[in-house]
């Protein structure tokens, strides 16, 4: 017979919990041996056979707040949450396949104690032990192994647990290899986890719509491989038709070689994840449509691979993007802000929203400037930037700005094209961000008033992967900033 988990977090220092009446939470922690501080932030202690009258065997996982719980608010307060349950669902985890069912004592804030559950259960394998493997010839993915459920049930608990489901969805998008997640499989699974939610629209688009919108300077990086080129847009209709649109743009490049100018060998297969704008923006997009967030927002990513096939981009070629600018490819592994710049403009012009947010992991340089503990923003509006910051506070998901200045011009503007696609290796990250700015329509201020559009740029190429585990994220894929995305977009919908 499984057991259920019981968590519950403890204040050291006043350990008292009314979550599970049959339980005296002070007594039984008052068994745990005290050292001269009480036990560390996520220190985990497990009981057995308690509380004893419930039904099969269960058990109870103390985890300790630390010493200073009391001081902490809001964001800090929230991130305390989060490791706290994160670090107890690990250790349930660690007790094997008897326990299948966790409740959760979240009253601390069920928003968070949801998001650090659901994201610290997440494995992703696809080895064949067990019954539960992944089938590639259907496509079905095994079902979670612990479930999770509040010892009192709330919508902020519900939302939380939806804010780090698409976060999964996104790792899982990340994770799976391109030869299984191909261009065409993306949107195929998109359609499946998207299939039944309201006021969603799901438009797949080949390479021939492309060619008669004339995208080029997306088309010409898919011409290294024999992989169908997809365009996929989503289209979530929240609000009121009248009112102006959101817009996510994100890189879908499900493999990046580098093509011509070929990356080198090792570590290469993390370019699997080189479409990991493209995940987090579909995955935000599938939460937002869940919680049916009184928005309209449009969702595009161009998909494609980079291979240096025979018909491939070659350094010094020059390409002629959707907005008639001359572009040259100097370097075929900048083939991000290729693809980006026709989205960008097709986005920015068909749709004219509002808001427009693109997403991808852009440069090298970032990882070297931000590592990864920020996504880092580029933009054109405070106030966007402002919004994001509270939005990646708030989930711990976070940014940290860069410039956006012409001052960076120089490095993109002295070749034979308008732009060159490298601006070399200094300020890389910035060089890249001002190639895209010139295919946004809408960000230049007229009559000296606002702006029709906000754009932001974030290049997660350095959140993208989590080298070192956390107490509620393990190593791999992140799949961040979907959780911010949603936050930024709740947030906003609510004014
Ligand atoms: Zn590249």
């Amino acid at each position: 017979m499984s057991s259920t988990a019981f968590i519950i977090p403890v204040d050291p220092k006043a350990p008292s919990s009314k979550a599970v009446p049959s339980l005296n939470l002070a007594k039984l922690w008052s068994t745990v041996p005290a050292g001269s501080k009480p036990p560390k932030v996520g220190a985990t202690r497990i009981f057995y056979n308690t509380p004893e009258e419930k039904e099969g065997s269960n058990l109870t996982a103390l985890t300790s707040l630390g010493d200073s719980f009391g001081s902490k608010s809001g964001d800090s307060k929230r991130e305390l949450v989060r490791k706290v349950v994160g670090s107890a669902v690990k250790a349930v985890k660690d007790l094997g396949e008897g326990v299948k069912e966790v409740a959760v004592d979240a009253s601390l804030d069920p928003h968070a104690a949801a998001v650090a559950a659901n994201l610290s259960a997440y494995k992703f394998s696809l080895k064949t032990e067990g019954s539960a493997s992944y089938k590639p010839e259907t496509g079905n993915y095994p079902p979670e192994k612990l479930s999770f459920h509040p010892l009192a049930g709330s919508k902020d608990w519900d939302s939380g647990a939806i804010y780090a489901k698409a976060q999964n969805f996104a790792r899982t998008l990340m994770e799976l290899p391109a030869n299984i997640l191909t261009p065409t499989a993306f949107t195929e699974r998109v359609k499946t986890e998207f299939a039944g939610i309201p006021n969603v629209e799901i438009i797949v688009r080949d390479e021939a719509w492309a060619q008669e919108k004339g995208m080029r300077t997306f088309l010409s990086v898919t011409k290294g491989t024999d992989e169908p080129a997809k365009f996929l847009e989503i289209h979530y209709n929240g609000a009121s038709k009248d009112s102006q649109p959101l817009a996510f743009v994100g890189k879908g490049i499900t493999f990046d070689s580098g093509g011509i100018s070929l990356k080198p060998a090792a570590g290469m297969k993390l370019m699997r994840g080189d479409m990991g704008g493209a995940a987090t923006v579909v995955s935000a997009a599938l939460a937002i449509a869940q919680l049916q967030l009184p928005v309209n927002l449009i969702v595009a990513t161009p998909l494609c691979e980079n291979l240096p096939g025979p018909s491939a981009n070659k350094p010094g070629d020059i390409i002629y993007a959707m907005n008639g600018k001359s572009v040259e490819i100097d370097n075929t592994d900048a083939e991000g802000r290729l693809i980006l710049s026709d989205a960008l403009y097709y986005v920015s012009t068909t749709y004219k929203p509002h808001t427009l947010i693109d997403v991808a992991t852009l440069t090298g340089a970032m990882v070297i400037a931000l590592g990864e503990a920020f996504s880092g923003v580029f933009s054109t509006s405070d106030s966007l930037w402002q919004e994001l910051y509270a939005a990646g506070e708030v989930e711990y998901d976070r940014f940290w700005r860069m410039p956006l200045d012409d001052e960076f011009g120089p490095q993109i503007h002295s070749s034979n094209a308008d732009l060159c696609n490298t601006g070399g290796r200094p300020a890389g990250s910035c060089t890249a961000a001002l190639f895209l700015k010139a295919f946004v329509e809408g960000i230049e201020a007229k009559d000296g008033g606002e702006a029709p559009l906000r754009w932001a740029h974030l290049d997660i190429a350095g959140s993208m992967e989590a080298t070192r585990p956390t107490p509620y994220q393990e190593k791999g894929m992140t799949g961040r900033p979907t959780r911010a995305l949603i936050e930024f977009v709740r947030r906003s919908s609510q004014q």
